[in-house]
């Protein structure tokens, strides 16, 4: 039953040439699982279409973005209705305000929001700022987590870094590493560890409040509160990643789901709609130190660009009026994380599935995962397996341990099934 892939590999062939590992992301080189990546073609709702005429269901949705499904309706529609505006105008447009004022209204503590062109800008920007608001250095991130490629972030770092083993990349210089500290995720203890050794240095803490980067990872009770605390008492802005989570774990993220407020928030992915763009807010007194009110520089040729505002909008304004699609992810990601747990208690298998709302990972490890250590303890030979199991079956799983899957709204029941069905002869055939 084995899927032709003839175009892809000629492609994938040509690509080695003339871009790096063929890929203008790492992690899409498949080079966790081995094999080669698939080039896409088009997609619709819960489905990718190759190159060669494949079809896959979709749980990637483009690492987060397409959270409605692929070519959503509503989303072409806002892009086809502002291209006969201008593809760029490096002014100020009505639709930046419009979208400031419904992200604000939506993310529980931002009051003031920059718009950016991806996550990495709004992480690398967001401690730029808490650098420059504190007039301290130095930045708390945890084991694991991934804040996108900037310099100060490439410390211990998850996602396609560990995947492929580089989590120390070279090229960052050792001064900007030295004012990266990191900690072990769900460890209060060793935050205050490292925060008593260098007293009113810490700039910020940055996390991904539920992970996506290890593989899924909750936060423990009392860890975003324990932080949160441990940041008022230090002066310290904490700043929450919420480039996966926004507007997917609840319209208003994971500070919402948790009650827990930060100082600071990114956001990315689905803030775009699927087009390129990311932000981030917070408290009104932090994002004056932002030029041109305040003297921390940051600014981008393309911020704001009127097609992704659009693209964007039309995603937020949707999930904004239409709550029945988290109740929907909620209820077809519980289906797939008990049907995989009811088809592994059928093989007598155990390993650890971790989930908060539409996101989940199956780790190939009987150890609880509650940080990067456990998440490491994952048989990855046997994860690779099951990928090329599942991509055998035309379900299109991401292709590494170290990253969560996402499940969009296009995903029915009856894909469920079909799913859960791939999911027990996957994990069969790696037995
Ligand atoms: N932060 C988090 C939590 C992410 O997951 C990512 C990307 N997956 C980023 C930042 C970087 O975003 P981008 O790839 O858009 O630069």
């Amino acid at each position: 039953m084995s899927l032709i892939h003839t175009t892809s590999q000629e492609l994938f062939t040509r690509a080695q040439d003339s871009i790096p590992g063929g890929v203008n992301s790492p992690v899409r080189a498949f080079k966790a699982v081995g094999g080669q990546p698939l080039f896409m073609k088009a997609a619709k709702g819960a489905y990718l279409f190759d190159e060669d005429g494949n079809q896959y269901l979709d749980l990637i949705n483009s690492w987060g973005p397409m959270i409605l499904g692929h070519a959503h309706e509503v989303i072409e529609k806002a892009v086809r209705d502002a291209l006969p505006g201008s593809l760029s105008f490096g002014a100020p447009t009505r639709r930046e305000v419009e979208m400031a004022e419904l992200i604000i209204s939506m993310i529980p503590s931002v009051e003031k929001v920059r718009m950016v062109n991806s996550g990495t800008e709004a992480t690398m920007s967001a401690i730029r700022v808490a650098r420059g608001y504190t007039g301290r250095d130095k930045i708390i991130k945890f084991e694991g987590c991934y804040h996108g490629h900037g310099d100060s972030f490439l410390i211990a770092a998850g996602s396609g870094a560990v995947t492929l083993g580089v989590p120390d990349s070279p090229g960052v210089t050792k001064g900007v590493a030295n004012d990266t500290l990191t900690a072990p995720y769900n460890d209060l203890a060793a935050v205050q560890t490292l925060i008593d050794a260098n007293p009113s240095q810490v700039a910020a803490i940055i996390l991904e409040p539920v992970v996506g980067n290890m593989g899924l990872v909750v936060p423990a009770k009392g860890f975003l509160q324990g932080l949160r605390d441990l940041c008022t008492k230090e002066g310290i802005v904490l700043i929450f990643d919420e480039v996966m989570t926004g507007f997917r774990l609840a319209k208003g993220g994971a500070q919402e789901l948790y009650g827990v407020l930060p100082d600071m928030t990114t956001l990315g992915k689905i803030i775009g709609g699927g087009m390129p763009v990311g932000a981030y807010g917070g408290k009104r007194e932090i994002m004056n130190s932002v030029a041109p009110v305040g003297p921390v520089y940051q600014a981008g040729t393309l911020s704001g660009n009127p097609i992704a505002m659009s693209a964007g909008m039309a995603a937020l304004t949707y999930l904004n009026e239409h709550p029945e699609v988290y109740t929907h992810l909620q209820t077809i990601t519980d289906k797939l994380v008990n049907g995989t747990k009811q088809n592994m208690q059928q093989l007598g298998l155990n390993y650890t599935i971790n989930q908060v709302g539409s996101m989940f990972s199956l780790f190939f490890t009987e150890q609880p995962v509650t940080d990067f250590a456990s998440a490491k303890t994952s048989d990855l030979g046997r994860f690779g397996k099951y990928f090329h199991e599942m991509l055998q079956r035309g379900i299109y799983l991401a292709p590494s341990q170290y990253e969560t899957l996402f499940v969009s709204a296009a995903i029915t029941d009856a894909l469920a099934d079909q799913y859960l069905k791939a999911n027990l002869e996957a994990l069969q055939a790696t037995l």
